[in-house]
């Protein structure tokens, strides 16, 4: 399968390509030349499948032959090797867990498929080392952490606000060691994100450094997060229902990778895009005006972005044409009151403990469900243990550690403090 770049400029490349340059020369997105639907019969049968051969049928038509399919079942078994069970919360609510991989948030399946395919490539071109840069508001940082670790010919620079993410976030970027690096920001995630920007645009820097990306932008992370979308429609009881999907969204790849998931076939109703007080696309929706804004702290941190990266895809998907994105996509933001509130009231009502973006994620699907009948599924996208400092005060309640986070919350921190981009040209080029 060829990409082409959404700034048109760049010639089209194949998935491998796409895969190890993240953006395009142009500085467009990649995104796939076609998109085929997958068969009646797929979804008729889709309880016979396991999660992987559904993973399989996913994602091939984008591989292409580019890995072979014994190579792309192994990516895929690797991937997942976790559940996404699905749990009632109230009448015509429920959340599809998303957290029970290695570092407890959804970003584990994106970044295991790809530092795999990573792996794959390099098997195949040991000429190279590869260096990806990531700049991470939280939960990036860990997934791409614990998904490159130990993988040959590819070294990890993480770059993460100082002092704005989680403990338990902080330790799970910077405690491994190996071939994984933590730099340590004086800014925000903005300003992290604006020095990987201005890295991929240092001529001098490129022409010495094998440099890609491991942020949503990449199809290799982007593309398998389809997956869940497919495994969770499986778990239905009754499929004659409509569903709607409520993904708490902050640079958008999630919820794009489920619009995509709708163009394989998948019978959704509706999706909304939940957000924080950072409300560029919910505003957009209302107003037409795209305006990015510089990102405001709130207690989901993980979707503090202020002008996310992957809404320009589904505007694509959906052909540019507003009134059909709309139709297909609601958006709504909430405060962190208002969020605080709903953690409450869902623990109130069903004994459930929902993290700061999946009680977004709730309060949007409630918002949604007010005016029209659906089954409602809202993702859990991070499990409370990884925003303690929110979730204990607000819900007055002690979060056990799962093993995942035993093993790294008393590991010594390892980091590199910067506050310029010079300093992390030096280090790039030093390392
Ligand atoms: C990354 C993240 C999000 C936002 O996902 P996007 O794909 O950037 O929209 C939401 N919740 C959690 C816990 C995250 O880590």
């Amino acid at each position: 399968m060829n990409f082409y770049s959404l700034n048109k400029i760049a010639p089209n490349v194949s998935f491998k390509d796409a895969v190890i340059r993240g953006l395009a020369p142009d500085k467009g997105l990649y995104f796939p030349e076609s998109i085929k639907p997958l068969s009646k019969g797929f979804f008729s049968h889709i309880e016979y499948f396991t999660n992987e051969e559904i993973a399989y049928e996913v994602i091939k038509q984008f591989v292409g032959d580019e890995i072979p399919e014994k190579e792309l079942k192994k990516i895929i078994s690797k991937t997942l090797t976790f559940d996404f069970p699905i749990v009632d919360i109230e009448k015509n609510v429920s959340t599809l867990e998303l957290f029970h991989g290695p570092t407890m948030a959804f970003k584990d399946v994106g970044a295991r498929f790809m530092a795999r395919c990573f792996g794959y490539f390099n098997k195949e071109d040991k000429s190279s080392k590869i260096t990806v840069l990531v700049a991470t508001s939280g939960d990036t940082g860990g997934a791409v952490a614990s998904g490159f670790l130990g993988v040959k010919g590819v070294d990890v620079v993480i770059l993460y606000p100082s002092g704005k993410v989680s403990d338990v976030q902080e330790k799970q970027l910077t405690t491994l060691g190996k071939n994984i690096k933590a730099l340590e920001v004086n800014g925000t995630f903005d300003d992290c994100q604006a020095m990987v920007k201005k890295a991929f645009l240092d001529k001098d820097l490129i022409s010495k450094k094998n440099l890609t990306s491991a942020n949503s932008i990449n199809v290799a992370r982007w593309l398998p997060q389809m997956f869940y979308f497919f495994i969770a429609y499986k778990q239905l009881k009754n499929k004659r229902r409509k569903v709607v999907f409520s993904v708490p969204s902050g640079n958008f790849g999630n919820i794009c990778a489920g619009v995509m998931a709708q163009q394989l076939g998948l019978p959704v109703k509706q999706f909304i895009a939940s957000t924080n007080s950072n409300d560029i696309v919910p505003n957009y929706l209302e107003t037409g005006i795209y305006t990015p804004k510089p990102s405001i702290q709130t207690i989901s941190n993980a979707m503090d972005v202020g002008d996310p990266s992957n809404f320009i895809r589904i505007q694509e998907i959906y052909k540019n044409d507003d009134e059909l994105l709309k139709k297909n996509v609601s958006s709504y933001s909430f405060t962190d009151e208002e969020t605080k509130k709903a953690m409450k009231k869902i623990k109130k009502k069903s004994g459930y403990i929902a993290d700061p973006h999946g009680a977004v994620g709730y309060l949007g699907l409630k918002k949604y469900l007010k005016k029209h009948k659906a089954q409602g599924i809202f993702l859990e996208t991070a499990h409370p243990v990884k925003f303690l400092d929110v979730v204990e005060p607000v819900l007055n309640e002690t979060i056990a550690f799962p093993p995942q986070i035993l093993n790294v919350i008393n590991k010594k921190k390892k980091s590199i403090q910067i506050s310029k981009y010079d300093e992390l040209k030096d280090f790039l080029l030093k390392s």
